[in-house]
């Protein structure tokens, strides 16, 4: 599933995040990744995201499967604990 994502992306962070705070916006991120190493993500550089986290009712599919640079994903990951925050203090 990662590397069917990761052929979707053509190998380009998918990062079009407006509050990224690697800063692309309102470009999509330039961060590029080597298809050779596309099975093996460490080498790569890029991290296969949930857009919706599981946590959210986000679900295993191709759609939901973000490829994403490491910055990105460190910023992405660290406004959603934010996020998950807020949500769990809805639910109370
Ligand atoms: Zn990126
Ligand atoms: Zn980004």
């Amino acid at each position: 599933m990662v590397v069917q994502a990761f052929i979707r992306s053509g190998g380009q962070c998918e990062c079009v995040d407006p509050s990224c705070e690697v800063g692309h916006y309102p470009f999509q991120c330039h961060a590029r990744f080597s298809f050779e190493q596309r099975t093996t993500s460490d080498l790569a550089g890029y991290q296969a995201d949930h857009y919706l986290p599981y946590a959210l009712g986000g679900s295993a599919t191709l759609e939901n499967c973000r490829i994403l640079c490491v910055p990105c994903h460190k910023s992405k990951t660290a406004r959603q604990s934010s996020i998950l925050a807020q949500f769990s203090k809805l639910k109370r």
